[in-house]
């Protein structure tokens, strides 16, 4: 058991579950985009973890590139969702949204609206981590990690107020 500033965490998910659900992403993708040059569109700051773990497992061509949005705030999500980051030269590409985690699917809501509005030539969407429980939004997702329970998470990029980014594996909030 952790403790992250007032929160008790269990241990939930284990480094090699990660690299396995991590690997597996990375294997479909490849399959997908023979012959292509997909450009993987990290969301900041939770998925700078999966981005890194999956680009090193990706054996194609690929470009890298980030985008920012914020909806969370302490351990609860808020439906105003904030773009802090845009996206830059995406007009014509086949984009894969690489996500942390989706939960209520505002946050990739917003970023699918944008990337129509770019016109991209197509787009997927990639998630680590998915609460199909609290997901609510119509749009599929293409490549899913590891389906998780409604019960908020840190490590592997995700945070609780800033910290927790940094373990290598997932915690889950203990309840009291
Ligand atoms: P959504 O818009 O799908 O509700 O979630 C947006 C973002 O909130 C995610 O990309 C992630 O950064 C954050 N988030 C959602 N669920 C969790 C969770 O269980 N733990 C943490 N640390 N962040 C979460
Ligand atoms: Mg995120
Ligand atoms: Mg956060």
């Amino acid at each position: 058991m952790i403790k992250i500033h007032d929160l008790f965490f269990k241990p939930f998910i284990s480094k090699q579950e990660i690299a396995e659900a991590v690997k597996k992403i990375a294997s479909q993708i490849e399959e997908d985009y023979q012959g292509k040059t997909p450009v993987f569109l990290g969301v900041l700051n939770g998925a700078f973890a999966f981005v890194a773990a999956l680009s090193k497992e990706y054996t194609g061509d690929c470009e890298i590139e980030f985008t920012k949005l914020s909806s969370y705030q302490g351990t609860q999500s808020t439906k105003a969702v904030q773009s802090l980051i845009g996206v830059e030269n995406l007009r014509g590409r086949d984009v894969i949204v690489l996500e942390d985690i989706v939960d209520t699917g505002h946050t990739l809501t917003k970023i699918i609206e944008i990337l129509k509005e770019e016109e991209v030539a197509s787009f997927k969407i990639a998630t680590l981590f998915y609460k199909p429980e609290a997901y609510h939004e119509a749009h599929t997702l293409d490549y899913i990690g590891i389906k998780i329970p409604n019960k908020f998470i840190v490590g592997f990029g995700l945070d609780y107020d800033g910290l927790g980014r940094n373990l290598p594996e997932v915690y889950q909030l203990k309840e009291k």
